[in-house]
């Protein structure tokens, strides 16, 4: 376990800006986001991806214009037959690091840091924009393309279920029901 845990840390600390170090003005990282990633998060969604992240951090006196462009694939589950299927999913976010809070800086896109801050982990921000970049429906993009042995099962235990639902309804079942009521109550 222990080489484990120090490779983690490595690759937390790829996601890290180093602010006090930084230059003034535009500096540029780019990041390739996979598995690793995902497996540090035990409740992420996502378990497998490929995610080419770039970042460019522009530094002002008084706060970080962080610019994230990412673009890639992640796996998720089909909601139509429950196999894995492939994601492209790509967004843009600028955030920014402030020194100091003010008011009117509630807005979510601005993080109040202060002067001993001299480095910031991106890496949850990364996370967070990506789950927010996934898509509502998730599903094989054609129905052609799902596990077809899934979706029929799928529909017979849909059949089956109005079976029952019917059965319900059916006014012999109902009179046997009656019948079995009033013995029980007798
Ligand atoms: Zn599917």
């Amino acid at each position: 376990m222990q080489p484990e845990l120090g490779f983690m840390k490595n690759e937390e600390h790829n996601y890290t800006i180093p602010l006090a170090g930084l230059p003034f003005g535009h500096t540029d990282y780019q990041y390739v986001i996979d598995d690793n990633f995902f497996a540090e998060r035990e409740y992420s969604e996502v378990k497998n991806g490929v995610v080419n992240l770039h970042l460019d951090v522009e530094k002002m006196e008084t706060m970080f214009v962080l610019t994230l462009k990412f673009e890639g694939k992640v796996l998720l589950q089909c909601d139509r037959c429950g196999d894995d299927y492939e994601q492209k999913i790509g967004d843009s976010a600028e955030i920014y690091l402030k020194y100091g809070a003010e008011k009117g800086d509630e807005d979510e896109d601005v993080i109040i840091i202060t002067k001993n801050d001299s480095e910031f982990d991106l890496s949850d921000l990364i996370y967070e924009y990506i789950t927010l970049s996934l898509p509502i429906h998730r599903t094989h993009e054609k129905e052609s393309q799902c596990n077809q042995e899934a979706l029929e099962k799928l529909k017979g235990y849909q059949q089956s279920e109005s079976d029952t639902m019917a059965a319900n309804d059916n006014p012999v079942w109902k009179e046997m029901m009656k019948n079995l009521k009033d013995k029980l109550d007798n």
